[in-house]
């Protein structure tokens, strides 16, 4: 189908009605084991829970993202052996680092646990009675120095390890606040439009007073240069999470950078078990799909998929265009997310339906739709998480209600 007639088709058919095309090359379909003839068991079903196409984005409380075939036949294949969980670590760790252009890797339970391990192996080095005895931090360093504007969310995953963090906001307020209790330096990526120090100078004053600088990038690729561009710039830490951008596994995230701070921040994670990681597991198989997932987001071909992207966005543009009342922009957010991003508004005295009413009847329609609420009478949508064929839906659905709240 060209766009063209994608898009008169779908004037206010019901869904039903849409034909869905499977004509996208990117596969983001998950296909059963190839070995199963039996009848599939619908898990789905026989728990009861409501399933729903995702044009919100990689929300942790949405499950985040889907998994690739790929990964997933990685997960399944290696689920029948064993290996010493350390060497699939060491081995991994390696061509994640390789790829990544970091000196060494190891895959986390997510981005938050390589905020904590990272943060506890700066603090331990390769001392077991340290590793022992956090958080209580008798006889280490204990400050993190972070930026005002970037202490916020995550930070938790840093103070868990018993650390307290100061905040600065100009250099000099930087470099009075370090002191020989200063452990490390800590940059939230997506928070740097509002902080007066930018990544390099903030790597550049890590290395003049020798203090390691990690950075939290949990769901800044695209664009996939971010997988290297900050290992390139010098930070001694990278922290990722591996569900978002990436498509690995949800629990899963990468924490890569200088060799010896990884060493340690492994001497706080399992298989060892008297350290405050000891519940951060990851196991063999996510390992793979780790390493399968990146693999793969590195090596698809990233102009074609944002073209799909772009497709879809004006697709569903110009369907809800086609109200009366409903104003559409697209906008890509520099930093995190960094995908098409349609804002739709609409005049409250035209199309008669709040943000949250609007949001409910996707939800309960039939494939129930998720979308992000923005301001008042607008919501946001991104189309990075649908699968080949959803946007059409998506269009229907979006223009079927805002012509019948215009009614
Ligand atoms: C999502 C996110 C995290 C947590 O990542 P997980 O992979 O869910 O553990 C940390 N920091 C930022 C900025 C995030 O967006």
């Amino acid at each position: 189908m060209k766009r063209r007639e994608v898009i008169k088709s779908i004037s206010i058919l019901p869904v039903a009605g849409v034909v869905i095309g499977s004509s996208f090359p990117l596969d983001y379909t998950i296909s059963a084991p190839a070995t199963s003839s039996a009848p599939k068991r619908d898990l789905f079903k026989e728990l009861g829970l409501r399933k729903f196409i995702n044009a919100a984005g990689t929300y942790t409380f949405m499950t985040a993202s889907l998994m690739p075939d790929e990964v997933v036949e990685a997960i399944v294949s290696t689920s029948r052996e064993f290996v010493l969980l350390d060497e699939v670590q060491d081995k991994a760790g390696e061509k994640i680092a390789a790829m990544c252009h970091a000196e060494a890797a190891t895959v986390t339970a997510g981005c938050w646990s390589a905020l904590v391990l990272g943060t506890a192996g700066v603090l331990t080095g390769m001392d077991i009675k340290k590793v022992a005895q956090l958080p209580n931090l008798e006889g280490m360093k204990s400050e993190v120095i972070v930026q005002k504007s970037h202490n916020e969310g995550y930070v938790h995953a840093l103070t868990n390890t018993g650390v307290k963090m100061v905040e600065i906001e100009t250099v000099q307020e930087l470099e009075n606040a370090i002191n020989e209790k200063t452990a490390m330096m800590w940059f939230l990526n997506y928070a740097a439009p509002h902080g007066k120090i930018q990544n390099e100078e903030w790597v550049a004053l890590g290395k003049k007073h020798s203090i390691p600088t990690m950075i939290d990038m949990a769901a800044d690729v695209p664009p996939v240069q971010n997988l290297w561009k900050y290992n390139d710039m010098g930070f001694d830490l990278v922290c990722i999470s591996g569900g978002k951008g990436l498509r690995g596994p949800q629990s899963a995230g990468i924490l890569m950078g200088r060799k010896d701070l990884i060493a340690a921040a492994r001497l706080n994670a399992p298989p060892r078990g008297d350290n405050i990681g000891r519940g951060m597991k990851v196991n063999k198989e996510e390992i793979f799909g780790m390493y399968v997932a990146l693999d793969r987001y590195i090596n698809q071909d990233h102009e074609k998929e944002w073209k799909i992207w772009e497709e879809r966005i004006s697709l569903i543009e110009n369907a809800a265009r086609r109200v009366n009342g409903v104003t559409a922009e697209v906008t890509i957010p520099q930093i995190a997310n960094h995908t098409p991003t349609l804002n739709l508004s609409w005049d409250i005295n035209k199309v008669k339906v709040t943000r949250d009413e609007f949001q409910e009847r996707l939800r309960m329609g039939n494939p129930s739709i998720e979308v992000r609420g923005g301001n008042d009478n607008s919501v946001v949508i991104t189309v990075f998480m649908l699968k080949p064929g959803q946007e059409k839906i998506v269009a229907s659905r979006i223009q079927e209600e805002l012509i019948k709240a215009s009614l």
